[in-house]
């Protein structure tokens, strides 16, 4: 069962590398396994927006909207990718103090989140990660995940019914799987595709001409709330840890400052 089980990955992983799909990440060059193609990834965001949209209020603010669509301009023109359909949607709901985007380059911001943001530098922090996300493809990428486990699942299925083992056994194996891949393999953005997207947010910020280390004051305000005893803010069950995030951020900064500083002399 192990032999036929391990011919099945292999010829996977040979399918894999043979078709070529791997790709680089944007800024980092870190090597990715996407197998969805980009038209593909474009409609899953599409149509993911036009449900958001439908659920939700959008923020009648014109302040506040002005502003997105003022830094998500700037940005999207920074990231160079005129492929992509980007959108900026501010969501009116105080107590969401959240932003993402879906493949493609839609981009939401909740209005909750703006209590820690008192400047176009520092909405820019949170815009241009989002577009980071958007850009490296980090949607696809783990959407790979989810089908590589799901074929895992399946070739697994297969050989166990192969060998005759007893269908309560079966599932009992296959739970224990899905736990693992669950724990192992689909998580919310990984932990690597976090940091990337950070690290690509800093040189698009400092392309556009934001100050890149509003992204600093933006997350030690995030901490203050945190440790001020407020309810836990919702960015960092599915984000890093600030303190550690703060820490990495300080190392990039004397890279992107330059960068910042030329936009700066162009505008
Ligand atoms: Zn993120």
């Amino acid at each position: 069962m192990i032999r036929t089980l391990f011919s099945a990955l292999l010829a996977l992983i040979a399918f894999i590398v043979f078709t070529g799909c791997t790709t680089k990440a944007p800024v980092t060059g870190r090597n990715q396994l996407i197998l969805m193609d980009p038209q593909q990834e474009m409609a899953i965001g599409h149509q993911g927006a036009k449900q958001i949209l439908a659920k939700s209020k959008r923020s009648a603010n014109p302040r506040y909207n002005a502003m997105l669509n003022r830094v998500g301009t700037r940005i999207a023109q920074a990231s160079g990718q005129t492929n992509y359909r980007w959108e900026f949607h501010m969501i009116d709901d105080d107590k969401t103090p959240n932003a993402f985007v879906l493949p493609g380059g839609k981009v939401f911001v909740y209005t909750g989140i703006l209590k820690y943001i008192s400047s176009d530098d520092e909405l820019a922090a949170v815009v241009a990660h989002e577009v980071g996300h958007a850009l490296a493809r980090h949607g696809a990428e783990r959407m790979t995940k989810g089908q590589l486990v799901n074929m895992g699942g399946q070739i697994l299925q297969v050989g166990l019914g192969a060998r005759g083992v007893s269908a309560a056994n079966t599932s009992a194996i296959l739970q224990a799987f899905g736990m693992a891949s669950q724990l192992g393999v689909i998580l919310p953005y990984s932990r690597v595709q976090e940091y990337e997207a950070d690290r690509i947010g800093l040189v698009l910020a400092a392309k556009a001409g934001y100050n890149p280390s509003a992204a600093l004051t933006f997350w030690q305000k995030f901490i203050q709330a945190d440790k001020s005893g407020q309810r836990q803010p919702e960015y960092f069950s599915t984000h890093p840890d600030p303190a550690n995030r703060i820490a990495k951020i300080k190392e990039l900064l004397p890279e992107v400052m330059p960068i910042y500083e030329q936009a700066k002399r162009n505008r």
